[in-house]
């Protein structure tokens, strides 16, 4: 049974991942190349800790001890040193994640499943320059991570059963629910949620209708407990761009990013994390 997680890249996902396995009473260690990701880790599983304390999911005294199993470093070597799996969350870029890859082949443990948060890449290209791709997959969290229930399991060409197997252990050892879904760009919910998000962009950009009535159109229209607007600035307009620029080389036209979303990322308005993107945030 996996006792030992690490965490690669400490941001809107990684440091969810971190919190759920610490609550969980696993041992986590988390890396990020800087040391700003992991200030901002930490207060946010400080912040996550103290409200299931308020909602009386655990005590004090066990969120203390959780907190203790969690280390942080800035770099990979001591972070994997006891890894039984690895999770990088580091930004959807190929280049990073085969590099990040590479390194975690030399550094973690032999037994160790590596794992890719990847939305939307293959696992197969991410792990094809290590030493132990039968021991690779993607493991896709969804955001809010303690909140969403789903793991996507992605099998790379040659990820072995016991991969599988073990991945499928650890996800209810977090009280997650896992489906195994064959590599294909996007797997199944980002190649459909990409294309909501990206269709309820281009009504705002041809004057369908206002950014809150696209989106209240969803939520009470179709029941989604989030309007497509408001989830793409919760996931980050940088992230969802990545996303869309991918599927678009790999799937085809009608994932052409919307040119709004575009210009938002190039003005730097990424959604939540910046205070500002299809809404303002105080
Ligand atoms: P993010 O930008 O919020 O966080 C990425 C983190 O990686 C940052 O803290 C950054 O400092 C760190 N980082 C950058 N380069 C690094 C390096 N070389 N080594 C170590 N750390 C490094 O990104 P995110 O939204 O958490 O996305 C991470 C991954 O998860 C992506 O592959 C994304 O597609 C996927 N994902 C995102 C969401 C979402 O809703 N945001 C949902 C599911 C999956």
């Amino acid at each position: 049974m996996i006792q030992n997680v690490s965490i690669i890249g400490a941001g809107t996902m990684g440091r969810g991942v971190a919190f759920v396995c610490a609550f969980s009473g696993l041992s986590v260690s988390v890396q990020d190349k800087f040391e700003q990701g992991l200030d901002n880790c930490r207060s946010y599983i400080e912040r996550q800790f103290q409200k299931s304390i308020e909602k009386g999911k655990l005590s004090w005294q066990e969120a203390e001890e959780r907190m203790k199993q969690i280390t942080y470093h800035q770099e990979i070597q001591p972070a994997v040193a006891e890894a039984q799996l690895v999770i990088e969350a580091v930004p959807e870029v190929m280049e990073l994640k085969v590099e990040i890859f590479k390194e975690l082949d030399r550094c973690a443990p032999k037994r160790a499943v590596l794992a890719t948060n990847t939305s939307t890449m293959s696992p197969t290209e991410i792990s094809a320059q290590t030493s132990r791709p039968d021991q690779c997959i993607a493991l896709h969290f969804f955001n809010p991570v303690p909140k969403m229930k789903l793991i996507e399991v992605i099998c790379g060409l040659e990820t072995s059963e016991e991969t599988i197997q073990r991945s499928f252990e650890f996800g209810e050892s977090i009280g997650k629910e896992c489906v195994k879904i064959n590599e294909y760009p996007g797997f199944a919910v980002s190649r459909m949620n990409c294309l909501i998000g990206n269709e309820a962009m281009n009504m705002v950009m041809e004057g369908v209708g206002s950014v809150e009535d696209i989106d209240k159109a969803m939520n009470l229209g179709l029941n989604h407990p989030m309007g497509p607007l408001e989830l793409a600035d919760l996931v980050g307009l940088d992230t969802r761009l990545r996303n869309m620029e991918y599927l678009h080389k790999t799937l085809g036209e009608k994932y052409r990013p919307c040119p709004i979303l575009t210009k938002y990322v190039k003005a730097g308005h990424l959604g939540r994390k910046t205070g500002r993107g299809f809404y303002t945030y105080s």
